[in-house]
């Protein structure tokens, strides 16, 4: 049996319990249907085949879900920093222990090759475990002493929270907002994107058993515009962690000013990949591929555009269409698979629909441009893509296209460098390689972007910010960034003496 058949039989294991029971909401410790009784349908991208009907929240379930969450959030908030970081911890435990399920289930609900989604579930629990050690220093503030009076600061949760997630990297992307909002005290309410939402309901499960008190995670499923409109806009709801496109990120500004919501928002990019040829170009060369060519190219800080100097131009990305041609392409849960299918048959239209801009743009396309002869399933399959000989003016070199489709740009020194990477809208991250470090440096402070990696591909730091300028993103994640977003810090002050108190109507 290979590898392959073996983890399809798992998957069917695993699968079993979703295609007969349906996927529901999670509210307050329990499994529930839709309050008006609707579902949808979640097909996977892999093979087209139903996996379950899933409930389809609106704002009555919405309304359910935010009064758990507000319920539940004094004892929460109370619970004590140490035992919070216990829970979380087992949080942890939980996810490793079920991290092949996990990807499985993943693997087959997002099209991403299970090689990543093994590693992504256990990124899961790296969050929680990161953010529970945390927890008992989450309150910590400074002391800011003057002669007549001491100051001093303290972080309180700000309380119930709504996450709204995307479906490129969903059960990841999810533990990366809700491990810091647990930590800090706050409870809140996920509702995961509609094309990819089996882990959501796994997750919820697994920290219910793994001690998390009931209504302090809550999931509701549904469509964008009914229960993630809902939940932008309850009262009850003290701050919006969204991750998704940056058009939805203005919507849900829009959407939650009534009730000025705090909002953090992670958005598109077109990062730039920036090669001098004074750079290792094997290393540069390896880099960019993975950044584009990994997870299906429907990733955030995915190097969409490589921005290569004039001289070694038409060498270096000659030697990336060799590696484009050579991604393998398969079926997901295959492990030796590098590139699965498309989410969705509108994402593969919205891909494939660059390939003609492309063509009517002048552009050359040096790899793939087509979906794949022979697809390994009935999916929704793009081979791995490159465009060379673009102009920064192109649709191809600014828009987000969010699939394995490369943009290639020549440059003539580092100011043309710097004008054509920052002349687009978003601003989430580049990666600059050069042997000169004066200018990787000089390159860092002007490109703009939230991150810059210098000869590096996205390698995280967890204690290190992550976000996006521009509109990509607004806020920071990550370490102690996180607990600013999810808490509001109180400052204290008190007289210390008897220090002169100005005297009116004497
Ligand atoms: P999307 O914006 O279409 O949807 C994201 C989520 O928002 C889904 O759960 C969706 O149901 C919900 N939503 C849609 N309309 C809404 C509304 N009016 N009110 C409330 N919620 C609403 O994004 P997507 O297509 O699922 O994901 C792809 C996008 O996500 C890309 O642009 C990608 O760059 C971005 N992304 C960014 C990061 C980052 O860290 N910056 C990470 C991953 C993905």
């Amino acid at each position: 049996m290979t590898e392959l058949e073996s983890n399809l039989i798992k998957l069917e294991g695993r699968i079993a319990r979703f295609r007969k029971e349906g996927l529901g909401h999670f509210i307050g410790g329990a499994r529930c249907d839709s309050v008006c009784g609707d579902t949808f349908e979640n097909h996977s991208p892999v093979d087209s085949r139903l996996i379950c009907t899933v409930a389809r929240g609106k704002k009555a379930d919405i309304d359910r879900a935010a009064c758990a969450a507000r319920d539940a959030f004094p004892a929460w908030r109370e619970t004590p920093g140490a035992e919070r970081r216990d829970i979380l911890h087992a949080v942890a435990d939980k996810i490793l222990e079920h991290a092949e399920e996990i990807a499985l289930l993943e693997s087959y609900d997002t099209g991403q090759a299970l090689r990543f989604m093994r590693k992504a579930a256990v990124r899961g629990a790296e969050n929680f475990r990161f953010f529970a050690d945390k927890a008992p220093e989450a309150a910590n503030g400074l002391s800011l002493p003057t002669g007549s009076h001491m100051n001093f600061t303290l972080r309180q949760p700000i309380g119930p929270i709504g996450v709204i997630t995307p479906w490129n990297t969903p059960f990841m992307l999810s533990t990366w907002k809700i491990a810091p909002a647990l930590a800090a005290g706050c409870t809140l309410v996920h509702k995961p994107a509609e094309w990819s939402p089996v882990t959501a309901t796994l997750l919820a499960e697994f920290m219910h058993e793994a001690g998390v008190p009931s209504g302090v995670i809550n999931v509701v499923h549904g469509l964008g515009e009914e229960s993630g409109k809902a939940l932008t806009e309850h009262e009850a709801i003290k701050a919006v962690a969204f991750i998704g496109e940056s058009s939805t990120g203005s919507a849900i500004m829009a959407q939650g000013a009534p009730s000025l919501k705090r909002v953090h928002f992670e958005l598109g990019g077109k990062n730039p990949v920036i090669v001098f040829a004074d750079a290792d170009l094997e290393r540069a060369l390896d880099a960019a591929v993975f950044m584009i060519y990994s997870l299906n190219g429907e990733r955030c800080t995915s190097s969409s555009r490589v921005l290569v100097e004039r001289c070694i131009y038409d060498e270096f990305t000659q030697r990336l269409a060799e590696r484009a041609a050579k991604i393998k392409l398969g079926h997901p849960l295959d492990p030796s698979s590098e590139l699965g299918p498309l989410i969705h048959a509108r994402h593969l239209e919205k891909v494939t629909s660059y390939f003609a801009l492309a063509r009517d743009e002048g552009v050359r396309i040096l790899a793939g441009g087509a979906s794949p002869a022979k697809p390994p399933s009935d999916g929704h399959y793009v081979e791995a893509t490159l465009f060379a000989g673009a102009d920064k003016d192109m649709r191809v070199a600014r828009e987000e296209i969010f699939g394995p489709v490369l943009t290639a740009i020549a440059f003539d020194g580092e100011d043309d460098a710097l004008a054509i990477a920052n002349d687009v809208r978003y601003g989430l991250a580049a990666y600059v390689w050069t042997g000169d470090m004066g200018r990787a440096l000089r390159m860092a402070l002007e490109v703009e972007a939230g991150m810059v990696w210098v000869n590096s591909e996205n390698v995280r730091h967890l204690p290190a910010p992550f976000g996006g300028v521009k509109a990509s993103g607004v806020g920071r994640d990550g370490g102690d960034y996180s607990f600013d977003f999810y808490m509001e810090t109180k400052n204290i002050c008190l007289a210390m003496g008897e220090h002169q108190i100005p005297k009116l109507g004497v």
